[in-house]
């Protein structure tokens, strides 16, 4: 192993509970990964290509990467990140690398600074630090080896241990590059995921359009609130055959509604009317949505992900010129306990319903989250989300949820990414945090040592099999 990742690294520091949750994370360290939720590329296993250099690798796509070194004054033009409007950005991949590689001191402490010396580390037997020094050995290494066939998406998926991992896809995707996958013979387990932000969210851009394409792309008519929903229903079928087990819902709040029919249609019309949406219309749609998707989950099956609180594209000016996702997105304060309330007077009680709630604002976890989880039967938490997806977001979550809801209303590990290199480095970190956790409390005598060793072993790879029913 390389000097650039200890093996102890994680585990907590107190010699005595370290040594407990060394023998811990040796029962998990080689689980094979379950990624029920993330946003890689399902063309990267359809067509196999290798990854072009490590700079559109490990630079241009992430956003957790440019949006700090954007942060101190570097513009994404510099970083190759692709403008709306097609205009100029970097294309020689060794001069972002160089960028990136001089600029490495900005990650100390952060998350993606661990991802990537474990990618580093793990994958491509770099054995020190990246700076501007060593910039162009790291990228002619990296490079030389992405042009290998053992560096192709489908080997590095084998390599990973991956036993299945899910996509996210909009519902006017025609789910090609799925479709590829399975026509190859290939064995890797890849899934999609329900994610109908475009056609649910009267604020996304192109609702018009997207419900225009929704019907073409169904044979229902969008613009009737019947066909509309009828239109959902198809949608989720065509998505079941591609090994769909979940849908994903990334709303502004956690809002939800319970009209009766003829309130939902009419709010329909006014929403898909020539005249402006208000901004509570907006809110009331996405939410009236929510509760009929959940309808349509106990009908058939699909697991719901609610992902809310995100302010997305908060940076105007990047939105203009970049588009979505180039990490303008900013967590704002969330409540849960009336918002899901006519959803969960509904369909709170069905225990054939799984819906697993995410949340960006962590004073909600002991207060709201644990609590509502660890009473309605339809009702699981997702893991630490996003900006809290890290060794600290991982401890607290724990320490705040644990006591109410325990560990068996979570649901394993997410790792939510676009970075495929990292997934292994995500996981890792997971189950290095919950066998500490875990350790301090069989130091503590709170839990037996055989116990924990299988809480483990269900974060690492039961939970999330289970809950997302893969
Ligand atoms: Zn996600």
């Amino acid at each position: 192993m390389s000097s650039l990742i200890h093996p102890d690294r994680l585990l907590p520091a107190d010699p005595s509970v370290r040594a407990v949750a060394r023998r811990l994370y040796a029962e998990v360290e080689a689980l094979p990964i379950v990624s029920p939720h993330g946003h890689t590329d399902p063309r990267w296993y359809a067509f196999n290509e290798n990854f072009p250099d490590p700079a559109r690798l490990f630079v241009v796509p992430d956003h957790y990467v440019f949006r700090m070194l954007y942060s101190q004054g570097i513009p994404l033009e510099k970083l190759g990140v692709p403008r709306a409007d097609g205009g100029a950005t970097e294309q020689d991949g060794r001069a972002i690398w160089r960028l990136f590689a001089a600029n490495y001191h900005l990650f100390r402490g952060t998350p993606t600074r661990a991802w990537l010396d474990h990618a580093f580390a793990t994958l491509f037997g770099l054995e020190e630090r990246l700076s501007e020094r060593n910039a162009d050995a790291a990228y002619d290494l990296i490079a030389e080896k992405l042009q290998q066939e053992a560096f192709k998406p489908r080997a590095l998926f084998e390599r990973f241990n991956i036993e299945v991992i899910a996509t996210t896809e909009s519902p006017l995707d025609d789910l090609s590059a799925h479709a590829e996958i399975r026509a190859s013979g290939w064995g890797g387990r890849v899934v999609t995921a329900y994610r109908p932000d475009p056609v649910v969210d009267p604020e996304f851009e192109g609702f018009a359009a997207n419900l225009a394409r929704f019907g073409e792309i169904t044979g229902e008519d969008t613009f009737s609130w019947s066909g509309y929903l009828a239109a959902h229903r198809k949608r989720r079928a065509f998505f079941k055959t591609f090994g769909a087990t979940s849908s994903d819902h990334g709303h502004p709040t956690a809002a939800t509604f319970d009209l009766p029919p003829h309130e939902a249609e009419a709010l329909f019309r006014r929403v898909t009317g020539n005249a402006p949406v208000s901004a509570q219309d907006a809110e009331l749609f996405r939410g009236q949505m929510l509760t009929e998707m959940a309808g349509m989950s106990l009908e058939d099956g699909l697991v719901m992900q609610i992902h809310p609180g995100a302010v997305r594209n908060h940076n105007g000016q990047i939105f203009a010129r970049f588009g979505r996702d180039k990490g303008a997105d900013i967590p704002s304060p969330t409540e849960y306990v009336r918002a899901l309330k006519p959803l969960l007077d509904r369909f709170g009680n069905e225990a054939g319903l799984t819906i697993i709630l995410f949340t960006l604002d962590e004073t909600s976890y002991a207060r709201e989250l644990a609590p509502l989880a660890g009473h309605y039967p339809a009702l699981r938490l997702g893991p630490a989300w996003w900006f809290h997806d890290s060794p600290e977001g991982m401890k607290r979550f724990r320490a705040m949820t644990t006591e109410t809801a325990g560990f068996y209303n979570t649901v394993g590990f997410n790792d939510d990414t676009r970075a495929f290199p990292s997934i292994p480095a995500r996981h890792d970190v997971a189950r290095r945090i919950d066998c500490g956790f875990l350790a301090e409390l069989v130091c503590e005598h709170r839990l037996d040592e055989d116990e924990a060793v299988e809480v483990a072993r269900d974060l690492a790879y039961g939970l999330a099999k289970k809950a997302y029913k893969l």
